[in-house]
């Protein structure tokens, strides 16, 4: 069950929440003004379960069924800084929509944005989401992350939102030339990682430490 935001005392209560929570991440470091307004307008308890709703614009993960979590607020501001530190991208690939939270701040921060989620169930529910919040600027694939979307390439952004186990190489090939990957890459230590593209070569930063649900290879669900 999703709560509404189309109730005006829900929509009201949520907007100072969100601009609360913006607040919160400016003093943990999180500086780019089109990301805190993402983040203040954005109702982040719509993507979650109900039942822990009154955590909704807390900065922590939460699970979102299925052995998934939605990512803290933190690290959604901090990657979605990342993405666009360049300037603004013309499209961005995501792969593990999950809740689509990220996917709706992503969506504030550009043009177009592809998501790939191999969890049928998640995938639905978050389109549910976008709908509610009036963004119609996403498109969706059920499909394996690791491939990317080609037939979308190039991207001038791609965000990963679960950790893998290295870099898959098919992100870095749709990449546009000075194009970024964000990435968390590791099993048990992972690290947050920015691969810039350089013409044929990547240059790679090392962002901070983070821990992600694994980027799972192959079978759909
Ligand atoms: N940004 C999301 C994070 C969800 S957790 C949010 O804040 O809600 C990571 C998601 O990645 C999960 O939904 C999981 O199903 C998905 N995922 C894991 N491996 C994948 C793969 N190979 N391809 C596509 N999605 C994948």
């Amino acid at each position: 069950m999703m709560t509404t935001i189309n109730n005006g005392r829900q929509a009201g209560k949520s907007k100072r929440s969100g601009e609360l929570l913006a607040q919160k991440l400016r003093a943990e470091g999180i500086s780019t003004p089109q990301v805190l307004k993402a983040i203040a307008n954005s109702p982040r308890h719509i993507f979650i379960p109900e039942i822990l709703a009154h955590k909704a614009y807390d900065n922590t993960a939460l699970p979102i069924g299925q052995g998934q979590t939605i990512s803290q607020p933190y690290i959604v501001a901090k990657m979605s800084e990342l993405l666009i530190a360049n300037g603004r991208p013309n499209s961005i690939l995501e792969i593990g929509t999950g809740s689509g939270y990220q996917t709706s701040i992503l969506a504030q921060l550009t043009d177009k944005v592809f998501s790939v989620e191999r969890i049928k169930s998640l995938q639905f529910q978050a389109k549910r989401c976008l709908r509610a919040m009036e963004l119609h600027n996403v498109s969706m694939k059920h499909g394996d992350g690791w491939q990317g979307w080609a037939s979308k390439a190039p991207f001038d952004a791609i965000i990963v939102t679960a950790a893998a186990a290295s870099v898959p190489q098919a992100l870095l090939n749709q990449l546009n030339d000075g194009g970024r990957l964000v990435i968390p890459v590791g099993e048990h230590t992972q690290i947050l990682k920015v691969m810039t593209r350089e013409g044929e070569y990547f240059s790679e930063q090392q962002v901070e430490a983070v821990r992600f649900v694994p980027l799972v290879p192959g079978e759909l669900l």
